[in-house]
């Protein structure tokens, strides 16, 4: 299968998921996930009408922008040191890897030199994995008020990266989570929380059956890396 094939296949699962569970297709929206793919390769799924990206490094979303054409809507999906936030900010449609209240802290301030009102998501830390980035539960509930005192950032939702496996389904108590999570803090928030990116080349179905609304899908797209 050439690269359109394999968007084709991804996008035509992400239909079949969203059916079996009574979603519309429309609601899930892929992240083409393009980490250490150069810019020829990525250029082929433009072509194909994939214009959502995602780069896990600053830096290499920088350099990857000026190539591409401006239609081009790149989310960054991997941890952001405060110190790039400044120069991220201006290029990225959304964060998804805000992880901590720090960081939170740093790009409201930025934002509001900037002019800006990033879209951003939490991260949470859904398996309490020590190599992970992330809020815990625990810790995103006791600072969810200080983070939407954040004025410059719009909250849209949460995201995850569950534990590494070969089972898809062993992801999906994890996706169950995290959607269990939003509902409970939009209820204590008293605002909506309408974005969940979850799902990756491994478990993405799984994932949309389980409400995700954005997926980050790479390898099955491009390749392994
Ligand atoms: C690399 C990456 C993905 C995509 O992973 P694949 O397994 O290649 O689909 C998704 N999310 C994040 C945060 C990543 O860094």
């Amino acid at each position: 299968m050439d690269i359109r094939e394999k968007l084709q296949l991804v996008l035509d699962r992400i239909a079949t998921a969203a059916a079996k569970a009574g979603r519309s297709a429309d609601d899930v929206e892929l992240v083409a996930v393009t980490k250490t793919f150069g810019t020829e390769v990525i250029r082929e799924v433009v072509d194909a009408g994939q214009l959502l990206l995602g780069e896990n490094k600053v830096q290499e979303l920088l350099r990857k922008v000026p190539d591409l054409p401006a239609k081009v809507r790149w989310h960054l999906i991997g941890h952001l040191q405060s110190n790039k936030v400044r120069k991220v900010l201006p290029v990225a449609e959304m964060i998804h890897s805000v992880d901590s209240l720090d960081l939170a802290a740093d790009m409201d301030r930025i934002a509001g030199e900037l002019g800006l009102f990033p879209k951003v998501l939490l991260e949470v830390n859904v398996a309490g994995e020590a190599s992970k980035h992330g809020f815990t539960p625990a810790m995103l509930e006791a600072q969810m008020e200080t983070l939407l005192a954040c004025s410059r950032l719009e909250i849209h939702g949460l995201m995850c990266i569950p534990p590494i496996s070969k089972e898809p389904e062993d992801s999906r108590k994890h996706f169950v989570f995290l959607r269990e999570f939003r509902d409970h803090l939009e209820q204590r928030a008293g605002t909506k929380f309408t974005t969940l990116s979850m799902g990756m080349s491994g478990d993405y179905p799984v994932a949309v059956e389980e409400g995700a609304t954005l997926v980050r899908v790479g390898s099955a797209i491009f390749g392994s890396r």
